[in-house]
């Protein structure tokens, strides 16, 4: 590792507790504005993302070759959230809907266009969960999104 710079960036542990949004407003707001700015961190952002979600299903106690992971069922909700992209990074945050939820995962309904792949923050009003957007289809005046939750907490 090179320890050149390092101070002017993001620590990996800060980016890890802001993808587990255990951070206060401010610290929020800070590291929200760097991104902002700095491709090589978002760029960060994203491999932690994928660390801490691998390391997560390896410490669930799901099956070996993820047998009936899709077997959980649907539910129709219709809850309102706060989506914002990370990766390619926005400070800027959506009105949408949540249209339903499975254990794995969401739909949500959209204003705008979200790009497969996309690496993204959704704030509920009891959590917030980063994920990946899966499909993104017209529907009504807007969009719906399949996105996989990304889990970083052991089961
Ligand atoms: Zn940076």
């Amino acid at each position: 590792m090179q320890p050149i710079e390092q101070s002017e960036h993001i620590d990996e542990k800060d980016l890890d507790l802001y993808l587990k949004a255990r951070l206060g407003d401010p610290a929020v707001s800070a590291i929200d504005a760097h991104l902002g700015g700095c491709r090589p961190c978002v760029d960060r952002l994203a491999e932690r993302d994928r660390c801490l979600a691998y390391l997560a299903e390896l410490g669930s106690d799901e099956s070996p070759g993820g047998v009936e992971k899709r077997a959980y069922p649907r539910v129709a909700i219709d809850e309102p959230a706060a989506l914002q992209i990370l990766n390619p990074f926005s400070a800027s945050k959506w009105d949408v809907r949540i249209v339903d939820v499975s254990r794995g995962g969401l739909r949500t309904h959209t204003p705008n266009p979200l790009t497969p792949d996309s690496l993204i923050k959704i704030q509920m009003r009891f959590s917030v969960s980063c994920g990946d957007v899966r499909y993104c289809i017209p529907a009504g005046n807007g969009f719906h999104a399949g996105v996989r939750l990304h889990d970083y907490f052991f089961r």
